[in-house]
């Protein structure tokens, strides 16, 4: 072990240079990756120099999600301290669940899960789990839902028509999900949003009695906070009554933007959550744990054990339910995912929390600013939103984003809201600072004048 580890720590200083010589790595054509690289798989095995060569040249070729010229996507960035807490978490090794097995691990997630119950006002019978991934937890929200609905379903399946509702600008997994929970892609309705991409609550509450006079059942609201281009947020308190009047289950898809619940500034773009039935969030985009790390709490742990529990001999062999967290889980054998976010949390305190997301608002507001007062840019997002979109001189948004990665300057991808598309650039790297934004600007305005594009 101490020979792999001394190697893996000349393979991070490797990165780390790579990262500040290279931001954009140099794409690889998909038709000359077996060749580029050595990947092949052969009876001998491949040791010393060629191995760690091998593994250099992945190094090198891999998309610097780290790196300050990485805007693609909803997360980014390093936070050494969540990091290390996820390094850790792989020497450790333990599985989450049973406490037999996990330990103190279990009380670092319950520790991470109670504090957000008690911070978006979940009452005393609230609890979660960790899932692997945001489009996972709209799943388990999903199927907490169908069961609450009509806990029959567990055994007999679906019969009738369950309808579920979700605007319009949420994220695809709602519709996804639907298969997997067997109502059916069909039975997603999509409900308009207004100018800004928000759910309307008068159009859902048009559509539900729509589907109520047909004879359907609707059971399910998904509203999100921080739509997947636009960064918008339902209205949750709106919707939460419509909810409320028709006994529907309404869930809010914090996978990109919930983490505002830790920031005293912009916790009310989520006013109205404690009146959610479920809520989730992603650490790995906002709070900047490595991926993934994908938190999902529920008002009433009974919904929970009523979708996720089996009994198992061969496994539940000792300690009770509330400590063996395989009871609440999707995963049987799941690793601690929780422990990158306790590192991080518990080093630089919710304080701390609250700065990394108040950073990527303040960033964000300096990109927007420096839109606004040039001509050549039209922006199309609006305020408290982390995702910047925008053109410039009217060129294809597709085509310079193209440009960008090919030509190894800007990693950073495009979006369509009412048949517009533009650049979005995402703050979401708590790293990026105010200079690095205008030095976006600038490569961006250099390489549009440049020949290459
Ligand atoms: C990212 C995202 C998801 C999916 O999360 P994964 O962890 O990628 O599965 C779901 N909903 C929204 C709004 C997101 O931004």
């Amino acid at each position: 072990m101490q020979d792999d580890l001394k190697l893996f720590t000349e393979l991070v200083e490797f990165l780390i240079s790579e990262e500040a010589n290279q931001p954009v790595a140099i794409p690889i054509d998909t038709n000359k990756l077996y060749d580029s690289i050595d990947l092949e798989l052969r009876d001998e095995p491949t040791v010393d120099d060629a191995f760690v060569g091998t593994l250099k040249d992945i190094i090198k070729s891999t998309p610097k999600t780290a790196s300050k010229a990485f805007f693609n996507q909803l997360f980014g960035g390093r936070i050494s301290r969540s990091t290390l807490g996820d390094l850790l978490a792989v020497m450790l090794n333990n599985s989450m669940y049973t406490y037999k097995v996990a330990g103190v691990h279990v009380g670092i997630e319950k520790t991470i899960l109670q504090n957000i119950c008690d911070r978006i006002g979940y009452g005393s019978h609230s609890d979660g789990t960790i899932a692997p991934g945001g489009s996972m937890c709209n799943y388990m929200a999903m199927l907490m839902a169908r069961d609450a609905f009509d806990a029959s379903i567990r055994n007999e399946g679906v019969s009738g028509k369950l309808i579920a509702y979700t605007s319009d600008t949420s994220h695809y997994s709602v519709t996804k999900n639907a298969s997997f929970v067997g109502i059916g892609r069909h039975q997603v309705r999509s409900v308009k949003t207004n100018a800004k991409g928000e759910m309307l609550a008068e159009a859902l509450e048009l559509q539900i009695q729509e589907d109520i006079a047909k004879g359907y059942h609707p059971f399910f609201v998904n509203a999100t906070a921080g739509t997947t281009v636009l960064g918008a947020f339902d209205d949750v308190e709106q919707l939460s009554k419509v909810c409320k009047i028709h006994n529907l289950w309404l869930h809010l898809d914090g996978a990109y933007c919930g983490s505002v619940i830790f920031s005293n500034r912009y916790k009310h773009l989520v006013n109205g959550i404690e009146f959610t039935n479920s809520f989730s969030l992603n650490a790995h985009k906002m709070l900047g744990t490595p991926l993934g790390c994908s938190i999902i709490v529920t008002q009433d742990k009974k919904h929970l054990y009523q979708s996720f529990s089996n009994d198992a001999e061969y496994l539940y062999q000792t300690d009770d339910d509330a400590f063996n967290l395989g009871k609440t889980s999707l995963q049987c054998g799941r690793r601690n995912d929780a422990l990158k976010l306790w590192t991080l949390w518990k080093s630089v305190g919710t304080k701390g929390l609250e700065h990394i997301v108040d950073h990527q608002f303040y960033v964000a507001e300096v990109a927007r600013t420096y839109i606004k007062s040039n001509s050549d840019y039209t922006l199309y997002s609006f305020d408290d939103s982390i995702s910047v979109c925008f053109n410039y001189k009217g060129i294809s948004a597709k085509t310079l984003c193209t440009k960008l990665y090919e030509h190894s300057k800007l990693m950073v991808g495009y979006g369509t809201f009412r048949g517009n598309t533009f650049v979005r650039l995402v703050t979401i790297n708590t790293q990026v600072e105010e200079k690095d934004i205008i030095l976006f600007f600038k490569v961006l305005e250099d390489f549009v004048d440049s020949k290459d594009l």
